[in-house]
């Protein structure tokens, strides 16, 4: 009869890291430490490949900024971001990661091998995966920074929880305020959208839902001048940008939702990117340079979960290996 065996106790499964670079030649660099760096790193370590991995001077990404995350699979009473960040860190190290917390200037994408420059070192790779993210476009309000994680976010699957019952306000026209309505609607108590033009940029679908939905009250041609409150958000400073009137929304919560910046510069002499400046693939990770793959938010310009993101790292590291294995003439 079959019997299983008692699992092994923990120091004896932690595999023993010995991913050192051959003459100088990490198989693998990441660039970027969010799940998409972390998860990329996890799965070329447990292929063997020697992986360096730059975290960045303020390491982490997104998740860094949010409080608890509810919507990752494996942890039924929610994780806070950094913990989960961490955790990935973790993992990555256990198989033999090294991680820099050093900021990526700039790379030559076009040498074998390719290299990658900090401010103080050259280093050498014979693939590389980029994770660098990108970052919620803000307003550039002195309140918006101000008042961050205490009412403002930008992220409405994240921290829509939150507003059960309340009032809040999302800003933008595209897909995502719009998505984001949809979605708070069904939490808060009143939504209403801000945006800056008489027309909504996002799909008609979602257009004709949100017109349809009690819940959502729309305001065009108005931008959000201020957003007020001490501690905590208690409402917004409103222009209509065609008459100059001014005015007030009492609210407890503002959703940031004008789009993305991908984190994408240094590679964009050397790479072909969209016009949103987000990576372009194919086959999920591919770039336009062959050994050169992108994971996640600095390529993902749809679905942007933490989630997907790690997802993608582990498809770029399947294909970082099964590109390095069949070219061995480095
Ligand atoms: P987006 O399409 O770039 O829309 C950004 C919106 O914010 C626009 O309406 C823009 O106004 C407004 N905006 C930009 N800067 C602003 C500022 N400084 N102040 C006030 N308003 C400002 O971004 P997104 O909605 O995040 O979508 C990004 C991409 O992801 C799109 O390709 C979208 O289709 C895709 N996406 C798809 C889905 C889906 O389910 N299919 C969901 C989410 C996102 P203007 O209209 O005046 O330019």
């Amino acid at each position: 009869m079959f019997t299983l065996k008692p699992p092994k106790k923990e120091a004896e499964v932690r595999v023993k890291p010995k991913l050192e670079p051959k003459d100088g030649i990490w198989d693998v660099i990441i660039i970027g430490s969010g799940p998409a760096g972390f998860t990329a790193a996890i799965y070329t370590t447990r292929a063997r490949l020697s992986t360096l991995l730059f975290a960045g001077s303020s390491w982490g990404g997104q998740l860094m900024t949010t409080t608890t995350v509810d919507n990752y699979p494996g942890f039924p009473e929610g994780i806070l971001g950094p913990d989960l960040i961490a955790n990935m860190k973790k993992q990555a190290e256990r198989f033999g990661a090294k991680i820099l917390y050093e900021d990526v200037v700039k790379v030559n994408l076009h040498v074998k091998p390719i290299r990658i420059f900090t401010e103080e070192k050259e280093y050498k790779a014979k693939s590389i995966i980029i994770a660098t993210g990108a970052t919620y476009r803000k307003l550039g309000l002195e309140s918006e920074s101000r008042l961050a994680a205490k009412g403002v976010s930008y992220c409405a699957v994240c921290d829509g929880y939150f507003f059960r019952d309340k009032r809040v306000v999302v800003v933008g026209g595209g897909d995502s305020a719009l998505h984001d309505a949809l979605f708070l609607s069904n939490l808060a108590k009143e939504v209403t959208i801000i945006h800056r033009r008489d027309k909504f940029r996002g799909e008609v679908y979602l257009q004709e839902q949100v017109f349809n939905n009690p819940k959502i009250k729309v305001v065009f041609d108005t931008i959000v001048i201020d957003i007020v409150g001490k501690d905590k958000v208690e409402g917004v400073k409103i222009k209509n940008v065609k008459t100059g009137e001014e005015g007030y929304i009492e609210c407890e919560g503002v959703f940031i939702a004008i789009g993305h910046v991908p984190a994408s510069d240094i590679f964009k002499d050397q790479i072909e990117l969209r016009d949103s400046g987000h990576i372009k693939v194919k086959d999920f990770v591919k770039t336009s340079v062959p050994g050169v793959f992108a994971a996640g938010d600095v390529a993902d310009y749809k679905y942007r979960q933490a989630v997907t993101a790690a997802a993608y790292g582990a498809m770029a590291a399947i294909e970082a290996e099964k590109y390095i294995r069949k070219n061995t003439y480095i």
